[in-house]
């Protein structure tokens, strides 16, 4: 495992965004907890959300006064494709896990377990199911305390894989999931915590852009300011449904000619299925030089996702399953509504007709976005509705307050 830098980040900065509750009671566990240690282990230090957490709780975190590590795995294309069918497995469709998948899972951990021989945490947070396995090789004697954060949708979960995954869960103090609905009745999960994600409304991702800025940045890219932008933000994976977004974008252009359409994906080093499905989504797009297909290949790092959000009109998320769905709240944050699948963690964020629209289907969908770009009114007050959604459930601080609590009750 490797150990990742993260820049600074000042918790006074973030006071004028909290709630005075929140920001009292952050104080009063930070305190509680001075000094403790902790280690945030996950499988990337780039692309895809639980990265994009990480690179700003962690600081936030030491400005807080806890010290904290965040360590990553070391794999391989081998390695991150059995994971990635572990993934889709748990999300209730992928091909089988077979025994040499299983064999190299373990393998790749077991490698990563040299790291944590002479560990000293008090607290060890593990995201996903990359590494849950690491516990097998917990030399801590009990000690630390180890919770699994699960942050996949894992309401239907193929059994086989999940009963893999369970046996190293079991083991671990306490696991968070985004969602009860993620949970099966009657599963035994140790220390069962419920809460979500969060966006950093500071980072370069989700900080206010000047209206000059945002349409520099988006022209750079060849998208014409004077036009309506829809975009969807997202890997190039078909739980995200892209080639279904272009669908969209076609009945939506039929109505509305003006219309562009972003799709703005980042390639994780943890996703090698990503840059098939990158090809196919080019292939779909074809001649038509209204949609804009970016990468950070291209250039497009948290400053250009941002623009491109604030730029669009309407942002789509037309997600067929979806843990959280980060892309939602810094959206909403930029007071844009969003027109979203109706599953996972969209259903969280989306209140359908009040800062978005949930949808089942290309059509619902289309139908949804030529609403709000009939209708610059309703899509401003669905904005704002979306901004405040966001400020009350889903910024960073509300976050590192749910792991501080969890923290202080498992420390007794
Ligand atoms: N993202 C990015 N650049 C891109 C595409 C995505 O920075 O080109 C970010 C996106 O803004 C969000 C994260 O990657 O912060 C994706 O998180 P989400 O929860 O939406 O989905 P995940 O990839 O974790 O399934």
């Amino acid at each position: 495992m490797q150990l990742v830098k993260t820049g600074p980040k000042r918790y006074e900065d973030y006071r004028e965004l909290m709630d005075i509750e929140t920001g009292l009671q952050l104080e009063y566990y930070a305190k509680r907890l001075s000094g403790k240690r902790i280690a945030m282990v996950n499988a990337t230090s780039y692309g895809g959300g639980v990265a994009e957490i990480l690179h700003s709780l962690v600081p936030l975190v030491r400005d807080l006064g806890l010290e904290i590590d965040w360590w990553v795995l070391e794999g391989s294309n081998e390695f991150f494709t059995v994971t990635k069918i572990i993934h889709n497995c748990l999300q209730g469709q992928g091909e089988t896990l077979t025994p040499e998948a299983r064999a190299l899972y373990l393998r790749y951990n077991e490698q990563n377990a040299a790291a944590i021989k002479d560990w000293d945490y008090d607290f060890v947070v593990i995201h996903d199911p990359q590494p849950a396995a690491l516990i097998r090789h917990r030399n801590d004697g009990g000690r630390a305390k180890w919770i699994w954060r699960c942050h996949i949708d894992t309401s239907t979960p193929d059994p086989e894989c999940w009963d893999f995954i369970y046996q190293y869960i079991k083991d671990y103090d306490a696991c968070i999931f985004t969602m009860s609905d993620f949970v099966k009745e009657n599963e035994s999960l140790p220390g069962l915590t419920i809460f979500t994600p969060s966006i950093d409304p500071l980072s370069p991702k989700n900080r206010a852009l000047e209206k000059e800025k945002v349409e520099e940045i988006v022209s750079r890219f060849g998208v014409d300011v004077g036009r309506p932008l829809i975009t969807q933000i997202s890997r190039f994976d078909p739980w995200k449904d892209p080639l279904g977004v272009i669908d969209v974008y076609r009945i939506v252009k039929k109505d509305f000619p003006s219309v562009q359409l972003a799709l703005v994906g980042s390639m994780a080093t943890d996703d090698p299925e990503g840059w098939d499905y990158l090809y196919r989504t080019l292939r779909k797009a074809g001649e038509d030089y209204d949609i804009k297909v970016v990468t950070n290949v291209n250039g497009v790092s948290g400053l250009e996702v941002n623009a491109f959000q604030s730029a669009s009109s309407v942002v789509i998320q037309k997600s067929i399953r979806e843990g959280f769905g980060l892309t939602v709240s810094e959206a909403l944050w930029k007071r844009v509504p969003v027109v979203g699948g109706n599953i996972g963690g969209i259903r969280h964020q989306i209140d359908d007709g009040i800062n978005g629209y949930l949808v089942e289907t290309v059509e619902e969908c289309a139908d949804r976005v030529l609403t709000l770009l009939r209708n610059a009114t309703l899509a401003a007050e669905m904005g704002e509705a979306g901004r405040e959604k966001v400020r009350q459930n889903f910024l960073i601080t509300t976050n590192i307050l749910n792991y501080l609590r969890l923290f202080d009750s498992l420390h007794g």
